[in-house]
């Protein structure tokens, strides 16, 4: 079942990983210290009680970051638009 990613070529530095909240592989640009699929982060975005809005992201200055993370969901989990 694994046939189609052995035939997958990347362009550029992609990471094969697996969501650690559904357990479904995906594929992204990062190497996520906690991979989550689109699916996923689409139930986290909508976890307000997850997101401390005190604090700023370190990385895009956005305020509210994931509970006891400096980042915020889309910088933590990589999601942050392309271009
Ligand atoms: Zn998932
Ligand atoms: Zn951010």
């Amino acid at each position: 079942m694994f046939n189609k990613f052995k035939r997958w070529k990347p362009k550029g530095k992609m990471y094969s990983l697996r969501c650690f909240q559904c357990g479904s592989g995906f594929l992204s640009s990062f190497n996520l210290e906690a991979p989550i699929c689109g699916k996923c982060i689409q139930k986290a975005k909508s976890l307000d009680s997850t997101v401390d809005y005190e604090k700023e992201c370190s990385k895009c200055g956005n305020r509210g970051v994931i509970y006891g993370k400096a980042m915020c969901h889309s910088c933590y989990f990589g999601f942050e638009k392309q271009g």
